[in-house]
């Protein structure tokens, strides 16, 4: 099987909207790809594009050869929505087998096939019902096996998870990357939740009003965000600051009114804006080197975590997480504790260095 590769994609619907902004990726061989980012900024588009349900403006889109030139039903691309898309009046066992019957296997051999993807979802004992006697968990799986029925050459992922509640969103993450382990398949795999996005991808792509912002192992994501925009989303927690840069005899001094730091990692001059995440914050001064005085204004006590706000005495909050153990109470001062190396550094422009 070969690669799936975007090369330089615009899409511009007959309304006007540009939705895709010169995307270039390539999604590897039995790779999981998970293409994350907020609401409209594309994700669905890219799906749809690989599927044949929409045309590229211009831009290529290759596997074995050019994409566009293969009809929709010979792509054999099988797509997994939110929304399920069952058919209400057919059974599970229905259902699974439309995947198979595209395929014109005998009728033997397709009910043998259904039995063994049904057992392989856990869903054998929902066979004879139709989608509205299913809970949302049976809907998801039962769309799952007509996907898999098809044996299809790529999976593609249009937020399958975003419908179900919360703890049964937690194990069907595990079972869809242990499936993906599994069948060997490329899976393409859209999300707006960076939880999803992190636990299961091979590779992640974020992505930002049509264009790719980062394309990079889930961990790289983390660690070295490409931007201000990566950084927040990945962490809506973590605190931004204003500084300057300056250079200082072969090294770069970081200064803001909080505090100033020599940094050999970070070359650039003027304006920069500094990240710090709540987990990197501590108490007391040893290994850190940054401090900064403030009071408590509040606290989220999450059970296993407590999310506490500090009030900087310069007027700055910074949101720092503290064990559950944690015994200031709210009105109480606290010098808190960073170490430079853990501060992130972005340019004027908020491209990180
Ligand atoms: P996402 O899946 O990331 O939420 P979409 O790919 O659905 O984003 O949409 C990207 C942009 O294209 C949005 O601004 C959306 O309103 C627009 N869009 C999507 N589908 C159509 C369409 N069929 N016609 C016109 N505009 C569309
Ligand atoms: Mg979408």
């Amino acid at each position: 099987m070969a690669d799936l590769q975007f090369e330089q994609v615009n899409k511009i619907y007959s309304s006007g909207v540009h939705a895709l902004k010169g995307v270039s990726f390539t999604a590897y061989d039995g790779e999981f790809v998970v293409i994350v980012g907020p609401s409209g900024c594309g994700k669905t588009t890219i799906l749809r594009l690989i599927a044949g349900l929409e045309e590229v403006t211009d831009g290529e889109i290759l596997l074995d050869g050019n994409l566009t030139d293969v009809s929709v039903k010979d792509r054999n691309f099988a797509m997994v929505f939110q929304n399920y898309a069952l058919y209400p009046h057919m059974t599970v066992r229905q259902n699974i087998a439309l995947g198979c019957d595209l395929k014109k296997q005998d009728k033997e051999s397709t009910q043998k096939k259904v039995q063994e993807i049904a057992r392989v979802l856990g869903i054998e004992d929902c066979l004879d019902r139709r989608p509205n006697q299913l809970s949302g968990g049976q809907k998801q799986r039962t769309a799952l096996g007509r996907a898999i029925a098809s044996d299809p050459r790529i999976f593609l992922f249009d937020e399958p998870l975003s419908n179900l509640d919360p703890s049964l969103r937690g194990q069907t993450r595990r079972e869809l990357k242990a499936l993906h382990g599994k069948l060997n398949k490329t899976f393409i795999y859209v999300t707006h939740d960076k939880t999803e996005a992190m636990t299961m991808a091979d590779r992640l792509i974020i992505m930002r009003e049509g264009k790719i912002v980062q394309n990079d192992a889930p961990a790289t994501v983390y660690a070295q965000p490409a931007d201000t925009f990566v950084a927040e989303f990945m962490d809506p927690d973590i605190n931004f600051m204003q500084g300057e840069c300056h250079e200082k005899e072969g090294t770069y001094l970081v200064k803001t009114d909080h505090f100033e730091f020599e940094s050999t990692a970070v070359s650039c001059t003027g304006r920069v804006t500094l990240a710090m995440r709540g987990v990197d914050f501590c108490f007391d001064e040893k290994p850190c080197s940054i401090k900064i005085d403030g009071t408590i204004t509040a606290m989220d006590n999450l059970g296993d975590e407590i999310k506490v706000t500090v009030l900087s005495k310069l007027g700055k909050s910074l949101l720092v997480r503290a064990n559950s153990d944690f015994s200031k109470m709210v009105g109480e001062s606290i010098r808190i504790w960073i170490d430079a190396d853990k501060i992130l550094v972005f340019d004027g422009d908020g491209k990180r260095i």
